[in-house]
C-alpha cells in the first residue's frame, strides 16, 4: 500500500486526520472495543467475505448495473453520464449493503438482538429486512415526530416484524433516536448489536460502514473498464451522513486523476437556517461518538437540519468526509429543495427512472456543471435510491392531488 494512501485511514484510534475517534462513555467503551476486535478479525477473512458476497448477489441483487444515461448525456451536451444503479437493490437503496455486512458480523459475534435508529425510516426498513432474513429480533428507535411523518416506512418495519420505539426526548427526531439507541446498547451489553446506518458514529463504525459500501466503487471500476476502457473522470454522489458517497469514492481515492464531487442538501438555502449542509454551513464538534463537522448554533448547540429529502436531513456528516473536505480531495457542493425537485422531474422524463430525492440533489449539480466537461470525459453518478418513497412529498410540493 502507498505510504500516503487515503486508504490507510483511519489510524488505529479511529482518526481521519483531526476527525473521527471514539467519544463515548466508559460504560460503552468495552462494547465498542469488542465490535472493533471482531470486525478486524473478519474484515479480510475469506469465509466471511464469501458469505457476504453470497447475500450481496443472491438477496440484494448485486452487482447493480452501470447504465449509460444517453438522453441526459445528449441533452446536457457535455461528458458521458453513467448512473450506478443502486436504486435497484432489494429495498430500493444502498443502505442494505451495509446492514447485510453488520448483521453477518453480529451473528459471528453471537449476538441475539439487533437495535438501530432511523430518521426517515430507510435504514430502519433495511435493518428490519435483514433481521427478518436471519430471524433476529429488531428494535428500531425513531423520533415521535418522524413516526408521524414517515408512516409508510413505520408500517413496512412492522410488517417485517420490527418493534418501533418512539423517542419523545429533545427534538423528537433522528439525533435523539441515536442517543436512545446508544442508551439501550449500554443496558443490554451482552446480547445486543447496534447497526448504524451511515459512515458515522464511534470508531470502528465509520470505517466498517464505508468498507461494506465500497462494493459500489469496486463494481464501477470493473464495469467502466469494460465499456469505456478507463477509470471515470468524475464521480458524484449525494451526502447525508456520507455512506453512499464513500461507497462510490473509496476505491478511487488514490487515483489523482479522478475528480469527486459530493452534494449536500441546501434546503431553503445555505444562507437560511433551514438546510442540512454540515460542511458548507457547519463547524467541527462532537456528536454521536465522533468528532466531525456539525450544524450548530453560536453557543455550540446542535441545530436541526432541514431538507426536503429525509435521507439527507442529518445535522452531521461522517468524519472521513470532514477529513477529505479539509484535504481538498473531494469537492463539496450543495443543491436546494427546489433544485432537487427539478432534477427529479428531469430524470423521470428523460430516462424513465424515478430517482429518490437524495440523488436528485447530485443530479441537480451535475446538470449545472456538465458544460465544464468535454465529450470524452466520463462521469459516474450514484443513483443511490429509488423515488417511490418520495412521490407524496413531490405531489405536495407541486400542489398536485394524488
Ligand atoms: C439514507 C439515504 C441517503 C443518505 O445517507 P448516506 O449515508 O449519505 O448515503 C442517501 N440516499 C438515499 C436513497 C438514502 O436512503
Amino acid at each position: 500500500m502507498l505510504k500516503n494512501s487515503y486508504k490507510n485511514y483511519p489510524n488505529k484510534k479511529g482518526y481521519f486526520g483531526n476527525f473521527g475517534g471514539r467519544y463515548v462513555s466508559e460504560t460503552l467503551m468495552p462494547l465498542i472495543l469488542e465490535v472493533e476486535e471482531c470486525y478486524n478479525k473478519i474484515k479480510d477473512d475469506k469465509e466471511f467475505l464469501e458469505e457476504f458476497t453470497y447475500y450481496l448477489e443472491n438477496y440484494i441483487g448485486r452487482p447493480s448495473p452501470l447504465f449509460f444515461a444517453e438522453r441526459i448525456t445528449a441533452d446536457l451536451n457535455g461528458p458521458k453520464i453513467y448512473f450506478k444503479r443502486d436504486e435497484l437493490n432489494h429495498t430500493g437503496a444502498h443502505k442494505i449493503n451495509n446492514c447485510m455486512g453488520q448483521i453477518l458480523l453480529a451473528k459471528k459475534m453471537g449476538k441475539k438482538r439487533i437495535i438501530a435508529e432511523t430518521g426517515a425510516g430507510q435504514h430502519g426498513v433495511a435493518t428490519a429486512t435483514v433481521c427478518a432474513l436471519f430471524g433476529l429480533p429488531c428494535v428500531v428507535y425513531m423520533g415521535e415526530k418522524d413516526i408521524e411523518r414517515q408512516s409508510p416506512n413505520v408500517f413496512r418495519m412492522k410488517l417485517l416484524g420490527a418493534e418501533i420505539k418512539s423517542v419523545t426526548t429533545g427534538s423528537k427526531s433522528l439525533k435523539d433516536a441515536m442517543n436512545e439507541a446508544l442508551r439501550d446498547w449500554v443496558s443490554n451489553v451482552k446480547d445486543t448489536f447496534y447497526i448504524i446506518g451511515t459512515a458515522a458514529g464511534p470508531h470502528p463504525y465509520p470505517e466498517m460502514v464505508r468498507d461494506f459500501q465500497s462494493i459500489i466503487g469496486k463494481e464501477v471500476r470493473s464495469q467502466l473498464r469494460k465499456v469505456e476502457g478507463k477509470s471515470p473522470d468524475l464521480l458524484m454522489a449525494c451526502i447525508g451522513g456520507g455512506s453512499n458517497a464513500l461507497g462510490l469514492f473509496h476505491e478511487f481515492l488514490d487515483d489523482d486523476k479522478v475528480e469527486m464531487i459530493a452534494v449536500e442538501a441546501a434546503g431553503h438555502g445555505i444562507q437560511t437556517d433551514k438546510h442540512a449542509a454540515s460542511l458548507t454551513g457547519g463547524k467541527p464538534g462532537v456528536l454521536h461518538g465522533n468528532k466531525t463537522y456539525l450544524l450548530q448554533s453560536k453557543s455550540g448547540q446542535i441545530q436541526e437540519a432541514h431538507s426536503i429529502s429525509a435521507g439527507l436531513d442529518y445535522p452531521g456528516i461522517g468524519p472521513e468526509h470532514a477529513f477529505l473536505y479539509e484535504e481538498n480531495r473531494v469537492k463539496y457542493m450543495s443543491a436546494t429543495d427546489i433544485e432537487a425537485i427539478e432534477a427529479f422531474q428531469y430524470c423521470c422524463k428523460l430516462e424513465g427512472i424515478i430517482p429518490a430525492l437524495e440523488p436528485s440533489h447530485a443530479l441537480s449539480v451535475l446538470r449545472k456543471i456538465a458544460k465544464n466537461y468535454s465529450k470524452e470525459k466520463v462521469v459516474v453518478m450514484n443513483m443511490c435510491g429509488r423515488g417511490d418513497k418520495d412521490i407524496f412529498t413531490i405531489a405536495d410540493e407541486l400542489n398536485i392531488k394524488i
